[in-house]
């Protein structure tokens, strides 16, 4: 049974039986990074053109959506273990693999979280349609990614980055979110790792039927071997990068091209598909073991006047990369649909390339700025697209 957009609970996209509220930005969150029920600005209304950008306001404490009881004490659980591991990065205490995990799925429900919100409250082009998929079903769903920075202890603060384009309208990809002195870039796609990591993975494929062409994604063999190119997007500030390769599905749906050691290395449990997280510096992409001080110093970005400039302009040339290596398509399409999505997908890309462009003209001349970057640089907290 399917409840309209606005009733559906959040995590499992069914009425919910017994309500409660879900906060968008968690209240650990907003707790941390300043007083909760403050006022922020939210997001960039886009609807006028690149050339009209405008801020809009909120009451972080008033932003939630549905949830059954269920589904919100179970993510509750993932939200204290997050909690545990943003105050760990802020404090420098080291990580474990599986720390690195509950950042990943958490970023995974902040994201599609963010993206429901959009379409439910408003926020997003897209609003019109119900969204095709809710939290519970997204989480570990495909490739997840995540650079993490540390800037110098510069007071508190919480922003998001990338969350108002119509490109994360249209998929929720790809965004940052800026935690008092923690940035995390954070990206999610099937094929966007996997491909590059020489593991199998999705692709488009084509077939003729009596009915005409259609398109869908299978499952082909990797290279068993690291091809160039992993998350290779320009990177403004310093980061450090981890990772975990995912797929919608179990080994039993498709054992063939697992079936080799390279492959199966990367796997903390083959049978359910569950790859080990990673992590890439300069040299090495490997397992992790532990995060600790000698990771901590890739994370440090010291002071930069470009750095909320980079926060923003960074999210949005990442949704870009990802939509070029990403899978772009999925359930299986009639060629014209096919091509719709790809055509779609350009144009966005290019509304994201005007918004640079946009953004790049109000940092040589902040007078000119009207998307938040003034109330940043005075140190107000701000929600910028
Ligand atoms: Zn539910």
């Amino acid at each position: 049974m399917k409840a309209s957009p606005e009733k559906a609970c959040v995590f499992c996209g069914q009425p919910p039986e017994e309500k409660t509220k879900e906060h968008v930005v968690p209240l650990w969150v907003m707790k941390l990074t300043g007083d909760e029920k403050r006022k922020a600005f939210f997001g960039v209304h886009y609807a006028n053109g690149p050339e009209n950008l405008q801020v809009r306001q909120h009451a972080f404490s008033s932003y939630t959506l549905p949830a059954c009881k269920t589904c919100n004490d179970a993510f509750a659980v993932l939200e204290a273990f997050a909690k545990r591991v943003v105050e760990k990065l802020l404090a420098e205490q080291p990580l474990t693999a599986a720390d690195v995990e509950v950042l990943l799925d958490w970023l995974d429900k902040v994201r599609v979280g963010l993206w429901i919100a959009g379409r439910t409250l408003g926020t997003n082009i897209f609003r019109a349609s119900q969204p095709r998929f809710f939290v519970g079903q997204r989480v570990r769903w495909a490739d997840r990614w995540a650079r993490i920075t540390l800037l110098p202890d510069g007071g508190q603060g919480l922003t998001y980055a990338g969350v108002g384009t119509p490109m994360f309208g249209s998929m929720p990809s790809a965004f940052a979110i800026r935690i008092n002195r923690l940035i995390i870039q954070n990206a999610s796609s099937p094929r966007m790792l996997t491909r590059w990591l020489g593991l199998p993975y999705p692709e488009m494929t084509r077939k003729r039927t009596p009915d005409g062409t259609i398109y869908f994604s299978k499952l082909c063999f990797g290279k068993n071997r690291l091809l160039p190119g992993l998350m290779d997007f320009p990177k403004p500030f310093a980061g450090l990068e981890v990772m975990q390769p995912a797929y919608p599905f179990d080994l039993n749906d498709c054992e063939r091209p697992f079936r080799n050691p390279y492959v199966q290395a990367f796997f903390a449990d083959l049978a359910t598909l569950r790859a080990k997280p990673l992590l890439a510096t300069r040299t090495e992409i490997r397992a992790i073991n532990e995060i600790g001080p000698h990771e901590y110093e890739l994370m440090k970005q010291p002071f930069h006047p470009s750095i909320p400039h980079w926060f923003s302009s960074s999210a949005l040339v990442l949704q870009n990369y990802v939509s070029e290596v990403g899978l772009v398509g999925g359930p299986p399409a009639t060629e014209k649909d096919h091509k719709r999505l790809l055509k779609l997908m350009n144009d966005l890309r290019h509304v994201n390339r005007a918004f640079l462009k946009k953004m790049d003209a109000q940092v040589r001349d902040p007078s000119k700025s009207n998307d938040g970057s003034v109330e940043l640089a005075q140190g107000r907290r701000v929600i910028s697209i």
